[in-house]
């Protein structure tokens, strides 16, 4: 007479089988139902399994062995990821012509002739928010050209770049070098006033900025020096940040450019204003201007 296993133990080996069935070892059982009348299956006899003295146990099942380790598929081996892409720095590492470098000088052009093309300018949508474009001020022969990012609430009410509390701390900045505002020209990326002080947009940088190239080439200085980063990177075509190449010596069409903090950035963090200094004592090296012994920032 078949012999009847317990009821926990036949739910184990039903248990055990769905889990064999499951990995694909299923066909190495063979149903013992008829024999045993309880429809559970027992093992057959499989040489790795057929050595083991209980096959019903609570030990997990040893799968048969392949005869042959499977062979994996050869692939060609995967490239490594692209490095991503850094923008590179204009200076001292060559870059090849940037936007500003290969657009072509217009002969006999001046600061009369560039303003009247600009006119009434609409080129951009600040023009709907500005009271007065600012276009630039200074000696049209200067042999320094201070940029800076765009005008604000002061200057937009003027039309006179630099007038405002940063304004009043660039005229001291360039009186400590021993110059006047009217020794230099200064003017900005942006002829019109961003609302809200906020930083001009990409568009309106791109559409204002040749005016900006143009006043450059008509003035020829020999040094350019950009306050903050929207004027630095303007100019320079980059997207480092201005800490990395600040008071770094680097050119813009074949003129000295030099980046420093823009003067809103020193009344914010006055800490900063000895960097600068530094930085404007470099400029006045390479203009000839005598550093006045115990002049400091
Ligand atoms: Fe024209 Fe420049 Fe003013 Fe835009 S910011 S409206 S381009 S002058």
């Amino acid at each position: 007479m078949a012999e009847r296993i317990p009821e926990t133990l036949h739910k184990k080996i039903a248990d055990r089988l769905g889990f064999y069935e499951d990995i694909g070892i299923r066909l190495f059982y063979r149903d013992r139902g008829a024999e045993l009348g309880t429809g559970v299956a027992r093992p057959l006899e499989v040489p790795a399994v057929a050595a083991t003295p209980n096959m019903i146990s609570e030990e997990e099942p040893t799968l048969p062995k392949p005869a042959h380790k499977p062979e994996l598929r050869k692939t060609a081996p995967m490239a490594a990821p692209a490095a991503p892409k850094i923008s590179p720095l204009p200076l001292p590492v060559a870059a090849g012509p940037s936007l500003f470098e290969a657009v072509e000088k217009i002969a006999d052009d001046t600061l009369l002739k560039i303003r009247d093309n600009l006119g009434e300018c609409t080129r951009c949508k600040l023009h709907g928010t500005r009271n007065k474009i600012v276009f630039g001020e200074g000696n049209p022969k200067a042999e320094l050209v201070f940029v800076g990012e765009g005008p604000g609430a002061d200057e937009d009410a003027q039309g006179l770049p630099f007038v405002g509390r940063a304004g009043k701390l660039l005229t001291q900045m360039i009186e400590a070098m021993g110059l006047q505002r009217k020794d230099v020209y200064i003017c900005n990326v942006v002829k019109c006033r961003p609302p809200e002080n906020r930083q001009p947009e990409e568009e309106e940088v791109s559409t204002c900025s040749p005016f900006l190239l143009r006043q450059i080439d008509t003035i020829a200085p020999k040094v350019i020096v950009c306050l903050g980063a929207v004027a630095a990177k303007t100019l320079l075509q980059t997207n480092r940040g201005i800490s990395q190449f600040r008071g770094q010596w680097l050119e813009f069409r074949g003129r000295k450019l030099l980046a420093t903090y823009h003067p809103a950035y020193l009344l914010r963090n006055p800490p900063a204003k000895s960097e600068v200094w530094k930085d404007l004592q470099k400029v006045m090296a390479v203009l000839g201007l005598e550093v006045k012994k115990g002049k400091s920032a």
